[in-house]
């Protein structure tokens, strides 16, 4: 039977494959690092606020989305819902690159307006992604994309399926961050 995943899983697993294996086949707890915590903070601030919408735009805020066929769900910061249109926006607070959005960011969006499509029955074309440090983009949800989100999706459930851990991420850097460090140390 197929695994339940989660968009925040999909996120991490761009970040570092590991991350999912210590959650998911551990079971390990994971715990609030002080940069998750103030990216919580400022996320409830963000989601608290309400943009302003056009009059044909009804939008949603902080809200579920779950499809049972596809075993996905996620929590969505903002939906908005046009006549011909649902697009996903996400709220984050900076990416290290400020010019351009975090890969991971962008596939979770996708994995989001994937069952976002499905759940509103309308199509999504373009997913947007609003940081509080540096740029708010505005991107077109292509077929590679949503490719490589249900890659990663199938990755995730062979590596549930056959508890293999993963090689670390190839970038030390993301380590003195990580919430497993010490019991991962890259070995
Ligand atoms: S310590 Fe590094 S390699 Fe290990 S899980 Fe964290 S990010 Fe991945």
């Amino acid at each position: 039977m197929s695994s339940w995943i989660h968009a925040e899983e999909i996120r991490q697993f761009e970040y570092c494959p590991r991350i999912i294996y210590y959650r998911r086949v551990m079971c390990y707890p994971s715990y609030t690092s002080k940069l998750m915590s103030m990216g919580k903070q400022f996320h409830l601030m963000r989601t608290t606020k309400k943009y302003s919408s056009k009059k044909d735009t009804k939008t949603l805020y902080d809200y579920y989305l779950q499809d049972e066929t596809l075993k996905l769900s996620s929590y969505a910061d903002m939906i908005r819902i046009r006549e011909n249109e649902v697009r996903i926006v996400e709220l984050k607070r900076f990416s290290n690159q400020s010019i351009q959005p975090r890969n991971g960011h962008i596939l979770q969006a996708v994995f989001s307006s994937i069952i976002a499509e499905k759940i509103f029955n309308l199509p999504s074309f373009f997913i947007e992604l609003r940081y509080w440090r540096g740029i708010n983009s505005k991107m077109e949800i292509t077929e590679k994309m949503k490719e490589n989100v249900f890659l990663i999706i199938q990755n995730i459930r062979n590596m549930i399926n056959d508890e293999l851990i993963p090689e670390p991420t190839l970038h030390n850097r993301k380590c003195n961050v990580c919430e497993y460090w010490k019991v991962c140390m890259r070995v």
